[in-house]
Order: C-alpha cells, then sequence, then structure tokens
C-alpha cells in the first residue's frame, strides 16, 4: 500500500511536468520540497515509535531531510523569486551539502551505556565545527549568486560525491555490523537513502544539471524524489525481519570505532580548508584530534566505571551461589569445593583432614509438632550456635541440607576433631530449645567424624565414614558423638 503510493507521488510528478510544461519548474519545486518532508515525517513518526534512545537516530534523519527540504526552498527562491538560474547558489548548495552532517552524527555515535551528556555535546560540536567548515569551503568556491564558472560548478558536483560516498561508506559499515533489530532497521533505512540518493544525485547534477536541463522541470525530476520516498518506506514498515549475526568481533570494532567517522571527517575537510584559510583549516584539525581524544577517554572511563560495577556484582553473585539463604552458612556446593580444595592440594605435603557431619535429632517431629517457621528458627539458632564455637583457621562450617550441617577441617587430627564435636553438641543442648517430643526434653544433634589423610584414598569415602559414624550416633540414642578413623 505504502509502495504504491510512493509509485503514485512518482508518477503524479511525471504527469503533471508532462501535463504542465509551462509550469514544469514550479511543479517539480512541489513535489521536490514534499518528497523530503514526507521522508522527515515518516522518520519522527519512527523516532516516536521506538524507545527514547533510539528515537536519536531517526530524528537526525529527519534534521537531514529538512536540510535538504531548505536547501530545495533556497533553490526555489534563487529560481523564482531572484530569477538567479545559476546552478549552484551558495545559499541551496550549502544547505545541499548540510544535509550529510546529521546523518553522519547519527551514524558515527555509538553509545556507553551510562555515558555522560558531555559525549554528546563533544559529538554535537564536532558536527557543528563540520558544518562551519562546510559553510567556509562552499562559500570559499560559490558565491551566493552561484559558481561563475563551469569548472566550479563541477567542483561542486564532485564534493557532493565525495561526501555522499562517505557518508555511503559510513553507514555499509554500520549496516554490515548491526545486530539489533531496531540498529539492522535503521541502518538498512539509512543505507538505502544514502546508497539511491548517491547514484541519483550523481546522474542528476552531472548530466542534467550541468548538462542538457540546467533548471528544474526536466521530466527526469522524479528520480530526485525517489530516495526521499524509498527512505519513508523504509522508515515506515517495522518489519520484523531477524537480523543477520555479524561476528562478535566485527560488532565490538565497528561500534567502538564508529566515532572515528565524525573526526576523520572533520580532519579531511580541514586539510581540503587548510589551502584556503589557513587558521581555520589548524583550527579544524585540532578540533577533531581533541574532540576524539576527549570522547575516547570519557568513554574508556565508562566502560571502565561499567567493567567495575559487573565485578562486584560478579562478586556478589559468586558469594550468593556459596551461601545458603536460610541460615547465612556456606552452602552445600561450598562444603564441596572446600572439600575438593582440601583433598587435592598439588605441590603441598599431604595434610590431615577431618571431617565431622552433624544432624539435628527428631526434627521432624520438632516441625510436626511447633510448625515450620518454628523449625526454620531453631536452625537460623543452632547455626548461630555452631558457628559462634568455632575460630580456627582452616574450618569451615556449612549446611550440608535439611537439618545437617557439616564441618571441614583442614590439618586437623581426628582428636581435635572429637574435642570440637563435643564442644558443638554441648553448645546446642546448652541453648535448651524445648523439643517435647525427644527423650531429652530439648533440641540436641548427634556427630559422626571420620579423619584420613588428604589424597591417599576417594575422598567420597571420608564422607561415606563421616555419614556411616554419624549413624552409628542415631542408633546409640542420638545427641552424642561416634568417630571413625583410617
Ligand atoms: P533423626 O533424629 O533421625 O535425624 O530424625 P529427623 O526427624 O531429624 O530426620 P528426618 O530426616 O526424618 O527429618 C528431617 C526433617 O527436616 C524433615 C524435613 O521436613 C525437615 N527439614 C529439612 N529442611 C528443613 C528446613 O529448611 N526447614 C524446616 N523447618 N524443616 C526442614
Ligand atoms: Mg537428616
Ligand atoms: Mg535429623
Amino acid at each position: 500500500m505504502t509502495l504504491l503510493l510512493a509509485c503514485v507521488f512518482v508518477l503524479l510528478h511525471a504527469s503533471a511536468i508532462f501535463l504542465l510544461p509551462a509550469f514544469a519548474m514550479q511543479v517539480s519545486y512541489v513535489f521536490l520540497l514534499s518528497a523530503p518532508l514526507v521522508a522527515a515525517a515518516a522518520a519522527v513518526r519512527r523516532g516516536m515509535h521506538e524507545g527514547w534512545r533510539a528515537s536519536r537516530g531517526w530524528l537526525l534523519m529527519a534534521l537531514g531531510m529538512v536540510s535538504w527540504a531548505l536547501g530545495m526552498l533556497a533553490s526555489l527562491r534563487q529560481d523564482l523569486f531572484l530569477d538567479n538560474a545559476n546552478a549552484a547558489p551558495g545559499d541551496s548548495t550549502l544547505l545541499f551539502v548540510l544535509y550529510g552532517v546529521p546523518i553522519l552524527l547519527a551514524i558515527s555515535a555509538s553509545y556507553v551505556e551510562g555515558e555522560s551528556l558531555l559525549v554528546r555535546a563533544i559529538d554535537t560540536l564536532l558536527a557543528l565545527a563540520l558544518s562551519y567548515l562546510f559553510y567556509v569551503h562552499v562559500f570559499s568556491v560559490v558565491t551566493l549568486q552561484g559558481a561563475s564558472s563551469r569548472v566550479q560548478a563541477e567542483y561542486m558536483a564532485t564534493m557532493l560525491d565525495a561526501e555522499n560516498l562517505f557518508v555511503l561508506l559510513a553507514s555499509a559499515i554500520r549496516f554490515s555490523a548491526s545486530d539489533r533489530r531496531h540498529e539492522f532497521q535503521f541502518y538498512r533505512a539509512v543505507v538505502t537513502f544514502v546508497g539511491i540518493y548517491t547514484v541519483v544525485t550523481a546522474y542528476y547534477n552531472h548530466f542534467i544539471a550541468l548538462g542538457d536541463h540546467p533548471g528544474f522541470g526536466s521530466l527526469r525530476d522524479p528520480l530526485l524524489g525517489v530516495p526521499f520516498l524509498a527512505f519513508a518506506l523504509a522508515a515506515w514498515r517495522e518489519g520484523d525481519h531477524a537480523p543477520r549475526r555479524p561476528s562478535p568481533t566485527l560488532v565490538r570494532m565497528v561500534r567502538s570505532g564508529s566515532p572515528l567517522l565524525m573526526a576523520l571527517a572533520l580532519l579531511v575537510l580541514s586539510i581540503v580548508v587548510l589551502q584556503e584559510r589557513f587558521y581555520v583549516g589548524v583550527t579544524g584539525i585540532v578540533v577533531a584530534v581533541l574532540g576524539y581524544g576527549a570522547r575516547s577517554t570519557l568513554t574508556q572511563a565508562q566502560h571502565i566505571k561499567n567493567e567495575e560495577g559487573l565485578r562486584r556484582r560478579s562478586d556478589e553473585l559468586a558469594t550468593m551461589a556459596h551461601t545458603d539463604s536460610l541460615t547465612g552458612l556456606p552452602n552445600r556446593r561450598a562444603l564441596d569445593e572446600a572439600l575438593e580444595r582440601a583433598w587435592y592440594r598439588p605441590g603441598v605435603i599431604r595434610d590431615r583432614v577431618t571431617l565431622l557431619m552433624i544432624d539435628i535429632d527428631y526434627f521432624k517431629q520438632l516441625n510436626d509438632t511447633y510448625g515450620h517457621q518454628a523449625g526454620d528458627a531453631c536452625l537460623k539458632r543452632i547455626a548461630e550456635a555452631l558457628k559462634n564455637v568455632l575460630g580456627r583457621q582452616g574450618d569451615l562450617l556449612g549446611r550440608y541440607g535439611g537439618e545437617e550441617f557439616a564441618l571441614v577441617m583442614r590439618g586437623a587430627p581426628l582428636q581435635a576433631g572429637l574435642v570440637v564435636a563435643e564442644r558443638l553438641r554441648q553448645t546446642v543442648e546448652a541453648l535448651a530449645i524445648e523439643h517435647s517430643r525427644s527423650p531429652h526434653g530439648v533440641v540436641t544433634i548427634s556427630v559422626g567424624v571420620s579423619s584420613a589423610m588428604a589424597g591417599l584414598r576417594p575422598l567420597d569415602l571420608l564422607i561415606a565414614q563421616a555419614d556411616s559414624a554419624l549413624y552409628q550416633s542415631k542408633r546409640n540414642g542420638r545427641n552424642r558423638i561416634t568417630a571413625v578413623d583410617d
């Protein structure tokens, strides 16, 4: 439907020129003013649809289109009101040149998460410097009236070609490295527009304006509207084309390197201007280099800040992954890792490892009698009490699962394990947490202790021995300690 409307637009333009030869120029102005405005409107509409972040590019594109429409308006004033038929009057030529600056700004800027406003200010400053240099350069070649010789007019057309090719190349690079849906669609619209525009204006400027038909009103004028209509179509259609998967390295390189495009454009133009206005050219070079340098420094600083945030977050996650949320003790994963570390220590003289398996007695009955919340509170109190008893470096107490805890004692003999186990048992008993269904009247623990030289036998055996010792403590009446030595 929209494609049909675009075709109708082009056909109307052509037939109006054909049917009203006396007003061919006026007709062309109407259509050539409307086309970029339609494109600008489509870009603004699209920008409103996309989020705040993505809208920026579309709005800059709209600005480029408006600049081109203003160029057309200036040309209309020269042609119809000032009776100036020169092909390259300074004002309209400058506006046609400036259309590319917002587009370049849109495709050269790539923003980093949480970046400061200063970076945007620098980008804008570079764009303004580029615009000023274009102004200086255009008016050093032509006057407000236009080019005074064919050579100058041809130079202007060639400069436009060069600018278009630069913008085309830049947008093609961004397009080839866009991996997100909105980026992909945006750069596809830009490449479509700039690609068609480059070809059409090169043909129009060299073969029509500088060829057989210097003023508007030729039957080939409708060609000039085509890139704008193509852009309007691309902006209008939101399509859900899945982006290709460009290589992540390419994406990173292009995204971080793209700000160079604006600096590069400024640098090249400054060198051109240097020949006619030395100090302006030098200032342009300085602005390009300093601006790019300052921008890089700011983004680099932001990257470092983001990285620090990520590292902090990853540390927090690692801690969380190793902590039991109810008791705050190290969890099963942490215990397993600690055991592995204690057991397999390459290059270290073999050490003894003593393991305590601790299990709360009659805990199911506690839950059944007092409720699960009371059970949880009891688990927390016991965890806290057990933790407070320990203080030796090399001990790691954790929640092994359910109502079971484990203590890994690196470099401690069985005897030390037994002493600690007894202290833990007494501590829990001394808490005197009421348990009417336990023969002891209070909550108690049973402990199984095993001990072995690290690494000599499978680690599983140490665990199995502690487990079977615990089982014996249970069988023998609970609230007691049993040990198994190698
Ligand atoms: P024993 O003296 O032989 O150890 O008997 P027990 O009842 O303590 O052992 P059993 O394995 O039969 O039951 C363990 C109970 O622990 C069952 C389960 O509902 C309870 N439990 C496990 N994890 C939690 C928890 O996080 N909160 C609460 N409230 N209860 C838990
Ligand atoms: Mg148990
Ligand atoms: Mg139990």
